[in-house]
């Protein structure tokens, strides 16, 4: 097919892009069968630590899935495939609706954080979709965050809108892994958040180099004087939490205190998925 196309095409099929493509196809397909039967799909939550009571505040949702051949995929490979394909969509409401289910639940009263794609975002349909699983949920407007990365804020003006409308209903915004990307200081100052989760990346550097360390420390800072919560996540060591706690950060998150875990339902079926015997073929 790719000889067919043209002799200027055929540079682009190459065998391994080719690979790529057909694996993308069946993940795609593999996902949207899950969505329909609900197979294969969880929800892992990991704590978020506040750092003056030593209390959970907040859990992380964070989204599982197991392909029946590929074994278990991980977000970062297959939420983009969601993306491109539509099925963000669905996929998203879905983890709201559990999310704000199971939180419903916690007798804690810890806020659940769902993270939002910026796909999902600038289209009316995200208040929507946070209404009904509210609603259907039970659970109160304050007591659900969402994340969102700074791309989503700076793709266009409907985002923003997007979020005031979450604002206005009560709802938390975040803004996640801060400082990785290009337009950081834009982003908060085309919204108002509540929480600045500071990226893993300067957290753990901040142990060992005094610039990372300088750089968690303006962000904590900034965060007081905008009068928004500062969030060091992928804190892993006692030496990461006594440094973020020094240079001023108020929440916790990462597998110090306790690593993305699986709600207790769910445990005999992810037992199952890990014992059976798994292709790692494409
Ligand atoms: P994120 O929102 O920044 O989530 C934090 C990531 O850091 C998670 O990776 C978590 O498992 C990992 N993490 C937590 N503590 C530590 C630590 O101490 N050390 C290290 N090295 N890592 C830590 P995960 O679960 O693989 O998720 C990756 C990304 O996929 C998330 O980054 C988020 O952007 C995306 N994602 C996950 N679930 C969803 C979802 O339901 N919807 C959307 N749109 N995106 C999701
Ligand atoms: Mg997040
Ligand atoms: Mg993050
Ligand atoms: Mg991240």
């Amino acid at each position: 097919a790719a000889k067919a196309a043209g002799k200027g095409m055929f540079w682009m099929f190459s065998p391994d892009l080719e690979a790529g493509m057909q694996h993308a196809i069946r993940l795609e397909a593999g996902l949207k069968h899950s969505l329909q039967s609900g197979e294969g799909l969880f929800i892992f939550y990991q704590p978020i630590v506040d750092a003056a009571t030593q209390t959970v505040s907040t859990r992380e949702a964070l989204l599982r899935w197991h392909h029946p051949e590929a074994g278990w995929v991980s977000p970062c490979e297959f939420i983009p495939i969601a993306e491109r394909s539509g099925l963000i969509f669905q996929l998203g409401a879905h983890v709201l609706e559990t999310a704000c289910r199971d939180a419903a639940g916690w007798e804690d009263g810890a806020r659940v954080a769902v993270n939002i794609s910026p796909v999902q975002l600038g289209k009316g349909t995200l208040l929507q979709t946070v209404l009904n699983a509210l609603t259907t949920s039970g659970l109160a407007p304050d007591r659900l965050e969402i994340e969102v990365t700074e791309t989503a804020i700076m793709e266009g003006r409907g985002s923003v809108g997007d979020l005031r409308q979450l604002k206005a209903i009560g709802v938390q915004v975040a803004l996640d892994d801060f400082g990785t990307g290009y337009s950081t200081f834009s982003a908060l100052r085309a919204f108002a958040f509540d929480k600045i989760k500071i990226d893993g990346s300067f957290v753990r550097a901040a142990v060992e180099h005094a610039d990372a360390a300088a750089i968690v420390r303006a962000i904590c800072d900034l965060g007081k004087r905008l009068n928004v919560v500062t969030v060091a996540e992928g804190v892993e060591t006692r030496a990461h939490f006594d440094r973020v706690l020094e240079e001023g950060c108020m929440e916790i998150q990462g597998y110090l205190f306790g690593r993305p875990a699986p709600a207790e339902r769910d445990l005999s079926a992810i037992e199952r998925l890990n014992k059976s015997p798994v292709s790692s073929a494409g």
